[in-house]
């Protein structure tokens, strides 16, 4: 038990879990990150994983692991089917332990998900998000499945980890057995509510036969499925209850299908927001349950342990983005901790286009072995000219390695463009990652000066000068664009200037798609009501949890223009642009895409503006309150000169963003 003074004492405090004690009740959430797909990364895996364990974590599971090929995630991805496998994880399971850490596997199917002609599922019906239809399983072919399961886990103990867990959420395989939506089956698999569950029902059944008594267990069953012909509340209680005759030994809780049209983990997402079905779950079962989705805090955790609402906190992200989470929190130092933001960015978004995930705030998650930040063996003195994402980045890690860092910025705080970028809805947790370095640089004694422009005179004295002076938005050359009712994006997400009513965005980047939902947000809307606009209701009226949305009210009037024919919004994150794109259509965005702009006047009564605008050959004319400047921005590089490193903005203004200013801030103070 940990004693009453300690920090987070509900988060630290141990928990049996048949053979195995856990330290506290963090759990590494499984994440795929592409490294569990080739045998070769299996040491990269082991030093990401010993990481984590290092930095305290109560319990790891790994990314999915195919119990046999027809259910590979894509072709050739990560299975666990062979003797020869289970002994490589040694590697892997030997690192965790060496840092006293515990690691489950996690077996997942991915069933009409896999992205390959060979997948399988229930029934014959394609996914919306993947181009192959499955094969229905044949009745034989189902129990070979479940035997398949079983041995998967049995190896799995065989490589030394501690635990496994069945993935059966997020529309896999197991949740495509379970709702009607994809098992139309008249066999014993399908039917009736009680034949769709005999699936993972008998999966775990016979695992615990092959495994014995005291192997933990954990079954990640989904509370809400978000989809249409999805489970009912009831259905899901009943199914846990099964699940627990039948020998799970923890409940861990997943939300949504991958296919759901709901956001359930980007920055959005209210932070806890799921929370209460886990409580509800609870409530009903006698094994532990783990909450997980969108917790990044350890007083999010704490909270949702003490009030009883779960036994397990899950985050996979958070640690992502700081492997010493866990820690941190234990020695009173939790603002120190590196938040994760739910941008998904460097994680989904990298594993969803085949690339190996890492992480926005952290780009060292994934490269432990490669973006190695060695102390220095020469006390160099460094000057960082720029306190944005990018020169934050590089003083924070140069610090780290002994340098002696000096920290120029030329405005009165620290944060460059994400200090606006945390102003728009559902990116506050920018405010975090500002918090973070902000602790950083006092707990490493950077000399910050802000307010202090850097002279030459002044960066003469160090050894190694970084620019990092970041963009500035650019204006684009359209006649009349100097009226003053025409602003730039800085000056409306600073609070400068108030737009009016009716407003139109130049530029549908990222940043016109983030002003636009800043414009037409509603500053007050509450959790509840965020689920009321997405349709997320309770699971026992509506099957899924899936009911008729309600549409948001507008704030303003919203024109968002661009010069490209493509479709708004198409470049924005894999994971998380089709929310952002949903966002627009909820608040009435009007889009305009494959416009020349002619130009900006103002009307007689010179109180608001006309945008002429030529679309597809045919002249328009937009009238309104303001209109924003969204169209880019351009480097600011009066201080680049030979010797120099450039990083940032300052580099590369284009597809400027977080992830490669901070990523190059890192690995640039790597090799000073
Ligand atoms: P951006 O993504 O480069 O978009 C600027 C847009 O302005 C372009 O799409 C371009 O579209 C338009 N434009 C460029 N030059 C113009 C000109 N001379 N006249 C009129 N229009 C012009 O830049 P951003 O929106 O400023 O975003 C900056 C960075 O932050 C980007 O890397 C972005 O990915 C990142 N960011 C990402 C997110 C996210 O959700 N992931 C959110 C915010 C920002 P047309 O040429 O088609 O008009
Ligand atoms: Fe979190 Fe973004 Fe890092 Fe993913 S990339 S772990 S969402 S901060």
């Amino acid at each position: 038990m940990s004693t009453p003074t300690a920090p987070y004492p509900h988060l630290l405090e141990p928990l049996s879990l048949g053979r195995l004690t856990l330290r506290n009740r963090v759990v590494m959430g499984s994440m795929h990150t592409g490294l569990e797909d080739s045998a070769l990364n299996l040491p990269k895996l082991g030093a990401y994983f010993a990481e984590r364990a290092r930095g305290g974590v109560g319990l790891i599971i790994t990314g999915g692991y195919s119990p046999n090929k027809r259910g590979w995630l894509k072709p050739l991805a990560s299975d666990m089917t062979s003797r020869l496998q289970a002994m490589r994880h040694r590697e892997v399971t030997g690192a965790v332990h060496a840092e006293g850490g515990a690691i489950a596997m996690q077996v997942l199917h991915a069933g009409r998900y896999g992205y390959h002609p060979f997948s399988v599922s229930a029934s014959s019906k394609k996914s919306p998000i993947t181009p192959f239809r499955p094969s229905a399983l044949s009745t034989k072919g189902v129990d070979q499945t479940v035997s398949d399961f079983a041995r998967a886990v049995a190896l799995a103990e065989k490589a030394g980890y501690d635990a496994v867990e069945i993935m059966g959420s997020e529309g896999y395989l197991v949740n495509q057995f379970l709702a009607a939506r994809t098992n139309d089956r008249t066999d014993a698999w399908g039917g009736t509510a009680e034949k769709r569950m005999r699936f993972p029902v008998e999966i775990v059944r016979r695992t615990r036969e092959l495994v014995g008594g005291d192997f933990p267990i954990v079954y990640r069953i989904s509370l809400l499925d978000l989809v249409e012909d999805g489970q009912t509340w009831e259905e899901v209680v009943e199914l846990a209850h099964l699940l627990e005759d039948a020998g799970v030994t923890v409940l861990n809780t997943g939300i949504g299908w991958h296919e759901a049209r709901v956001p359930t983990i980007i920055t959005q997402v209210p932070r806890n927001a799921w929370v209460d079905h886990t409580a509800r779950l609870k409530a009903e079962v006698s094994v532990p349950v783990c909450a997980s989705n969108r917790i990044n805090t350890p007083e999010a955790a704490e909270e949702i342990l003490a009030s009883g609402k779960a036994d397990l906190v899950s985050m996979a992200r958070p640690l992502l983005a700081d492997a010493h989470f866990v820690n941190k929190a234990a020695e009173g130092r939790a603002d120190e901790i590196n938040t994760c933001i739910a941008c998904n960015q460097a994680c989904l978004d990298h594993v969803f286009k085949n690339r190996s995930a890492s992480c926005l705030v952290n780009p060292r998650a994934c490269h432990e072995t490669t973006l190695v930040l060695r102390p220095t063996r020469v006390k160099k003195s460094v000057a960082v000219v720029g306190a944005g994402p990018a020169g934050l980045a590089a003083a924070v890690s140069a610090a780290e390695r002994g340098l002696a860092v000096t920290l120029f910025e030329k405005s009165d705080d620290i944060g460059g463009q994400f200090k606006l970028a945390m102003q728009v809805p559902g990116k506050e947790d920018f405010r975090d990652t500002l918090r973070y370095y902000r602790r950083r640089l006092e707990v490493l004694g950077v000399d910050v000066r802000l307010g202090t422009e850097a002279t030459e005179a002044l960066l003469s004295s160090y050894d190694d000068v970084v620019v990092a002076t970041g963009v500035t938005p650019r204006i684009p050359s359209i006649p009349g664009v100097d009226h003053p009712r025409v602003l730039r994006y800085d000056e409306v997400l600073s609070g400068a200037v108030v737009p009016g009513r009716q407003v139109a965005v130049i530029g549908a980047g990222g940043i016109g798609v983030d002003m636009s939902v800043w414009l037409t947000h509603d500053p007050g809307e509450t959790p509840d009501e965020w689920m009321a606009h997405w349709g997320v209701g309770d699971p026992s009226l509506h099957r899924g949890g899936l009911t008729e949305p309600k549409p948001r009210a507008p704030q303003r009037e919203v024109t968002l223009v661009q010069r490209k024919a493509t479709p708004i919004g198409i470049g924005l994150g894999k994971t998380s642009g089709w929310a952002h794109r949903a966002v627009l259509k909820q608040s009435e965005v009007r889009q305009i895409r494959g416009a020349s702009y002619d130009l900006i006047e103002p009307t007689a009564s010179g109180d608001r503006v006309r945008l002429h605008l030529t679309v597809d050959g045919v002249p328009e004319v937009v009238e309104v309150d303001h209109v924003v400047l969204c169209a880019g921005q351009e480097s600011v590089r009066d201080l680049v000169a030979p010797g120099r490193t450039v990083i940032g903005g300052a580099d590369v203004a284009a597809e400027l963003d977080a992830k490669r200013a901070i990523k190059q801030g890192t690995e640039v103070a790597a090799a000073l």
